[in-house]
Order: structure tokens, then C-alpha cells, then sequence
């Protein structure tokens, strides 16, 4: 092949001059990949440093791979296994799990039990009752005495049964939606997916909810993760930022994220499984943890919990690093949390800073 050895030689040649070329074409060893997919709901992003292209691509790969398998497996509705699961469940039946389930059900339970109920994965009738569980949910809220009925079955994670891998419930109230912590169980997942296949910094992003491990690796060197954390009112702005070095999960549970509007009242999807409704009195809350589904299943907690209640709660849940912001815009956080922050400009008309 008289023709192609002088151009390969060519471009080796090329290749050697030129630094950057040599760096960007030949190597294929880019300082970042990033990926987008739909999974959970959501749009998903994987951002890896340091590694290169192909090596990049097939991590991300399989992360997309086992969060579409997961999604399909523990949303609600449809031909899923949860769905199973809540068919059985109603039906006053036992049935298995796998191991995978079983602790994950497990985990949920005890995550309920110290948020006093208040993240309560037990609830899904409720949720379905006020159209949370559809894509795009709208009023009229439901009839109160719908409302009541869901509430005084008090179903509740404590009516599980879990012996091994049988699940059965004393309560036929009980229908499971891990929508407050699956994000948390799947953002995990894939960290462990990514660490196994060699990578050392990525960020996993589900729709802003995230794990970072790692520092970014970019063409001027190596610094800090930078994660913005949204404005609740405010779309597309920053009310903080936070640089992460390391492994540390960031999680923020919303009244912007999916709601509705209906006769001038916001009706929005983290309800309070006292009272049936919406929570009220908070617009975000965001928890730092390096345990992604604690971070995610706190975040709903403490939602929940409100103005006055979120410091005891976190304080049941080992909590840290938490950020709070009221419907009146106030925002109170915690010592370790303002430690952690920066504020782009006053984030609100008061900022207290309590101790849990
Ligand atoms: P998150 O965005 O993590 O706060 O999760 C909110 C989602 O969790 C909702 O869309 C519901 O599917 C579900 N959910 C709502 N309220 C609760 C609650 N009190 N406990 C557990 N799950 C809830
Ligand atoms: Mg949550």
C-alpha cells in the first residue's frame, strides 16, 4: 500500500509538532466527557475527567444502561416490578423480591422511621389521588374526602412485612413510590459502576440532583467540582454554589419541580402524609451527605417537616450540611452549610444560620 504509509507518517509528524494536536487528535485524551440521557424521569447527566475518550464512553454507557433498566424496574405505574409488587401488596399477598429490592425496601424503611414518617414511600395512593405520579399533573386537587380516606388508612413502612425476600403488609393501604429516594439509590449505583470500570472523577447529575467524586480535570488544570444550586423562584438562576473535592452527594427537594397552579394556588408534589397536602411554608430545601440516598430521602424529610421542624428532623437524621429557603424567601441553614457555600449576591431578605 505505496499511498497510505507516507500519510500516516504524515500525521504522526503532525502529531508530534503540534502540542495540542498531539493531545487532542492523536491521544484522544480529553479533559472531560459528558454525556446526556432520559432516565428517571429526568435528564441525566454523566461528566467524567481524566480519562480517555473511549474509556470515558463505555463508563457512561453502562451507567445509562443500568439507570433506563432501573427506572423501568421501580417506577409505579406500568408493567414494572414495583408495579407488581403494589398489585400484591393490595391484593393482601406476599410476594418475593430480590436482593436488590429487599434492601432497598430496607434502607427506605429505616430512612422513614428517622424522619418520624415524614418520607414515607408507603404513601403512593396519595400521591396517584393528586396526579403526581403522571407526567403532567393538573388540577383540580382532589375531593378532601378522597384526601382524608388516603390519610386515615395511615399506611406506613412499619406495616411491612420483610422476612428475607418475602414481602407482605398487615395494612392493604400500603402501595410503595420511591420517588424521594430512588434518585439517591440510582445516582449511587452508578458511582459504584463508574469506580469499577477505573474512573476517579465524575459528576452523576439526575435533572440537578448529584454525586461528585473527584476534582474536574480541565485544559487550565486540575480544580474543585463546581455545583450550582437553583433559585427556587428564580428559574435558571444560582442561589449558591459549592465546590466539591472528593465524594459528596447534593441533593434539593423542591416546590418548583413539579406542580401545579389552580385558582392562584401552587399545588406541588411533596405531600405531607399528616395531612394529606402539599407541604407547606418551605420552596427548597438541599441536603450534603456523601450517601446519596440519605441525601435524597432528607431532602424530601425535611421538606416535609417545614419552617419550624427541619433542624429536629435533621438532627434525627445525622444531618450536617443543610440549606432551607421559606416561601417568604428567608433562608437558614446550618454552620457546616455556610461553611460550604458561596452566594453569587444576598440570597434572600434574612439568612439565619441554626444549629440542628
Ligand atoms: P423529591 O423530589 O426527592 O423530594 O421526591 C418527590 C417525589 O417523592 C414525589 O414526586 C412523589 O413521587 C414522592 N413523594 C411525595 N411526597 C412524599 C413523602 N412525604 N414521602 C415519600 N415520597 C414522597
Ligand atoms: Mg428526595
Amino acid at each position: 500500500m505505496p499511498i497510505r504509509a507516507p500519510r500516516a507518517f504524515f500525521l504522526r509528524v503532525l502529531c508530534v509538532l503540534g502540542g495540542f494536536l498531539f493531545l487532542a487528535g492523536c491521544q484522544q485524551q480529553p479533559a472531560e466527557y459528558r454525556t446526556q440521557f432520559l432516565a428517571l424521569g429526568t435528564l441525566v447527566e454523566v461528566q467524567i475527567a481524566g480519562l480517555p475518550r473511549a474509556r470515558a464512553e463505555q463508563a457512561a454507557e453502562a451507567v445509562r444502561r443500568d439507570m433506563q433498566a432501573f427506572t423501568a424496574r421501580w417506577r409505579p405505574a406500568g408493567d414494572s416490578e414495583l408495579a407488581r409488587i403494589n398489585a400484591a401488596l393490595a391484593a393482601g399477598e406476599t410476594v418475593t423480591l430480590d436482593p436488590e429490592g429487599a434492601r432497598m425496601l430496607r434502607e427506605a424503611r429505616r430512612l422513614s422511621r428517622l424522619s418520624g414518617g415524614r418520607f414515607n414511600p408507603a404513601i403512593y395512593r396519595l400521591i396517584r389521588l393528586w396526579g403526581f405520579d403522571s407526567g403532567e399533573p393538573a388540577g383540580p386537587p382532589p375531593a378532601p374526602a378522597d384526601i382524608a380516606e388516603r390519610v386515615a388508612a395511615r399506611p406506613s413502612m412499619d406495616d411491612l412485612r420483610l422476612q428475607g425476600l418475602r414481602l407482605g403488609t398487615r395494612n392493604p393501604a400500603v402501595q410503595l413510590d420511591f420517588g424521594a429516594s430512588a434518585k439517591g439509590v440510582a445516582v449511587d449505583r452508578a458511582i459504584r459502576i463508574l469506580r469499577g470500570q477505573g474512573v476517579e472523577n465524575a459528576i452523576v447529575n439526575a435533572g440537578g440532583d448529584l454525586r461528585a467524586i473527584g476534582r474536574f480535570i480541565g485544559p487550565a488544570g486540575t480544580r474543585d467540582w463546581r455545583i450550582g444550586i437553583r433559585h427556587p423562584r428564580r428559574h435558571g438562576d444560582v442561589l449558591a454554589s459549592v465546590e466539591i473535592a472528593g465524594d459528596l452527594a447534593v441533593f434539593t427537594s423542591g416546590d418548583y419541580e413539579r406542580y401545579y397552579e389552580y385558582q392562584g394556588r401552587r399545588y406541588h408534589h411533596i405531600l405531607d402524609p399528616a395531612t394529606g397536602y402539599p407541604a407547606r411554608g418551605l420552596s427548597s430545601v438541599t441536603v450534603l451527605h456523601r450517601d446519596a440516598v440519605l441525601a435524597d430521602a432528607a431532602s424530601t424529610a425535611l421538606f416535609v417537616a417545614g419552617p419550624d421542624d427541619w433542624p429536629a428532623v435533621a438532627r434525627a437524621m445525622g444531618l450536617q450540611q443543610v440549606m432551607v429557603v421559606r416561601t417568604d424567601g428567608g433562608v437558614a441553614l446550618t454552620p457546616a452549610m455556610l461553611e460550604r457555600l458561596s452566594f453569587p449576591e444576598e440570597p434572600g431578605p434574612t439568612l439565619e444560620v441554626i444549629t440542628p
